[in-house]
């Protein structure tokens, strides 16, 4: 789906509240640091991970540390967790899924990460040699693939000219 800029979806709407019928918009910044991060990772056998918060007009990844100490897999930090979904609270904002790097295997979710998932999860998998960014949500113990949009979210023409509720 191609979501025009002019189109009220984007400018008078939050967008990302309901991420199955629109796009996912990501910050470009965000995800470039990430893709570089992963692809450091992936030279030590090491995946990185971290949280996807939505922020309403745009859906950032915070990284958080992985307590998995096996090489190529993920275990999100409890703490980070707990303190990432706290500080989003106070913002406004809320925790809508997980993001991880793979090392060797495409950006689909395998069957660990679905049932690790939290179900409605959305799940971000950045490919750690390539770069690639896939979208996924978790529902029913089964991955459906999502629509993305990254974007220079702070070049002023994209910013929102108005931004409603919560
Ligand atoms: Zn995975």
């Amino acid at each position: 789906m191609v979501v025009k800029r002019s189109s009220k979806r984007t400018i008078d709407h939050v967008p990302s509240r309901d991420p199955v019928r629109v796009p996912i918009v990501l910050d470009k910044r965000n995800v470039a640091t990430l893709a570089l991060r992963a692809g450091r990772a992936a030279k030590k056998h090491r995946e990185i991970c971290g949280l996807v918060v939505d922020h309403g007009a745009v859906i950032r990844l915070v990284e958080t540390r992985n307590k998995s100490r096996r090489a190529g897999s993920f275990w999100i930090h409890g703490g980070d967790w707990k303190a990432l979904e706290k500080a989003a609270t106070l913002l406004g904002s809320r925790v809508i899924g997980t993001f991880h790097s793979h090392i060797v295997s495409p950006p689909v979710p395998g069957p660990g990460d679905i049932r690790g998932a939290i179900d409605g999860h959305v799940m971000l998998i950045l490919d750690g040699s390539s770069g690639r960014l896939v979208t996924w949500r978790i529902r029913g113990n089964r991955a459906y693939r999502l629509k993305h949009e990254v974007r220079s979210y702070f070049a002023p023409k994209d910013l929102p000219i108005k931004r409603v509720g919560p």
